[in-house]
């Protein structure tokens, strides 16, 4: 074994990389600037790109060398031996899925998609419940496939959240369960309405949009290695660390949902940025779980973006982007405004106080589904038992019940937990940059993001799948993911907003 076999591996990689970035290029226009008669072909595109990455990452000589050089691997150097080991980590993962049953899935879920984008517009369960039948059925025999200790769920939430069980998010769940529901009663009970009436009126989408790039630059994103644009559904995508897009939809009716998008991607795509340059075109330029990409967009979003010193900073820009609209309102105001809870049926609406119940009971299905102790025909019943007890609402009907998310119609099991799990990290993360950093509030107030930055490219970015979500969690802050951080944080914030 020559030492050119790293520079080999490293070589196959850039190109795996490659044909990824686009494919990421290709989606990107796809939900930004294509025609839309350009759909038919651009699918085509897809596919073939799709099945060239699957063929060069599944290529026999790739197997080979990873092996040869794991064997070796007490002589390399740390980061080639991690890098030698997730990438086989990789492909073992991809190889256990047979040809034909990744096409058998791709073709049930697009036809699935189909279904549902009908079934909800008609508010009818039972016109998907035949497609969600065979996605079910899919989903138990991948999990068989790729093999699994405990609970069949665990395969699943595998592929989103690796190291992540049934068996520990449950006791976790429970807890955030009781806690969150309980605050949410209080909060009811207090009867103290904020005061949200001065948001009715039109705010003008350049001037959203100058505001959004405002905040995003002082953010510290590099609009020299990435851009914003406009889409449906507001995401980040990467081709490289020098090239992180983000996107954002602006309603003249609504000033937070695009300003608060921007944040949002915002805060991932600063992860994406962050990676390290010897990284780039390989493996570990990735973030080691969904739930730890979230974390950081949920802490830009909801700890800073909706924090009190944040709103001062942005009052000056408020008044001369909207002149004459915030003449009569405080930083306090918007502070109250943007805060308001209100349990709701839908999930992407949600609070901060309700938005882990809307995850809870989609978890709880999902895992009786997967485990066959709840049929399918039973999701809308079960569905409308769990947003009653949780949420103390009726659901009218199913386009605002267990029809209203994209993620199954794909298949996408086991998803979900990782936007409750992002919170939680999230609010333990940055009790422990209030602890380092002081004076992090008066920073916020003038503008300077800087040091929170530097925080968080230290302790998460920079190691990319070097370190697991575990791992990451644990050696920043000295303790096993936790629930403790969140449920202080909803506490002291709405206990104070609401006069508990
Ligand atoms: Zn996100």
């Amino acid at each position: 074994m020559n030492d050119g076999s790293i520079g080999l591996l490293r070589q196959k990689l850039g190109e795996i990389a490659d044909v990824n970035s686009a494919i990421a290029l290709l989606q990107w226009d796809q939900e930004t600037y294509m025609p839309p008669k350009g759909a038919n072909a651009r699918g085509q595109q897809l596919a073939t790109l799709s099945a060239l990455s699957h063929r060069l990452l599944t290529a026999p000589e790739l197997g080979i060398l990873l092996e040869q050089l794991r064997q070796r691997s007490t002589g390399l150097d740390p980061d080639d031996a991690i890098l030698v080991s997730e990438t086989q980590y990789d492909v073992k993962r991809s190889t256990k899925l047979p040809e034909s049953f990744v096409h058998e899935f791709a073709e049930e879920q697009s036809k699935a998609f189909q279904v549902w984008v009908e079934a909800r517009a008609q508010s009818d369960f039972r016109k998907f419940q035949p497609n969600l039948e065979r996605m079910v059925e899919l989903l138990r025999r991948k999990a068989d496939l790729l093999g699994y200790e405990g609970s069949p769920y665990n395969a699943l939430l595998e592929e989103f959240e690796r190291g992540m069980t049934a068996e520990q998010l449950r006791p976790l769940f429970a807890e955030l369960a009781e806690q969150q529901s309980g605050l949410v009663k209080q909060i009811t009970n207090a009867h103290r309405a904020l005061d949200t009436n001065w948001l009715n009126q039109e705010w003008a989408p350049a001037a959203q949009w100058e505001l959004s790039l405002r905040v995003l630059r002082e953010m510290g994103y590099d609009l020299e290695a990435g851009r914003q644009d406009k889409s449906v559904h507001p995401f980040t995508t990467s081709f490289d660390k020098y090239d992180v897009r983000i996107t954002t939809r602006i309603s003249s009716k609504d000033l937070f949902s695009g300003l608060m998008g921007s944040i949002h991607e915002g805060g991932h795509a600063l992860y994406d940025q962050g990676f390290l340059d010897k990284d780039r075109r390989g493996t570990l330029a990735s973030a080691p779980s969904l739930g730890v990409h979230e974390s950081q967009s949920r802490m830009w979003e909801n700890l800073v973006g909706r924090s009190l010193p944040f709103w001062k900073r942005c009052l000056p820009a408020l008044n001369e982007l909207f002149p004459s609209q915030f003449e009569r309102v405080t930083a306090e105001a918007v502070y109250a405004a943007v805060n308001r809870v209100q349990p709701s049926l839908i999930r992407v609406e949600a609070d901060e106080c309700t938005y882990n119940l809307h995850i809870i009971l989609r978890f709880e299905i999902e895992v009786a589904l997967i485990e066959g102790t709840l049929k399918v025909s039973e999701i809308p019943d079960a569905w409308n038992a769990k947003v009653k007890a949780y949420l103390g609402l009726d659901v009218p009907n199913d386009a605002q019940g267990c029809l209203q998310d994209i993620h199954w119609s794909h298949g996408a099991m086991g998803y979900f937990p990782t936007y409750a799990l992002g919170n939680l990290y999230a609010a333990q993360l940055f009790e422990k940059i209030l602890e380092e950093i002081p004076d992090l509030w008066s920073r916020v107030e003038a503008g300077d993001f800087a040091a929170l930055l530097a925080w968080l490219r230290r302790r998460v970015h920079v190691y990319g799948r070097r370190k697991t979500a575990n791992e990451i969690i644990c050696e920043a802050t000295g303790q096993p993911p936790s629930a403790a951080p969140f449920l202080r944080y909803l506490a002291k914030k709405y206990g104070a907003l609401y006069s508990l």
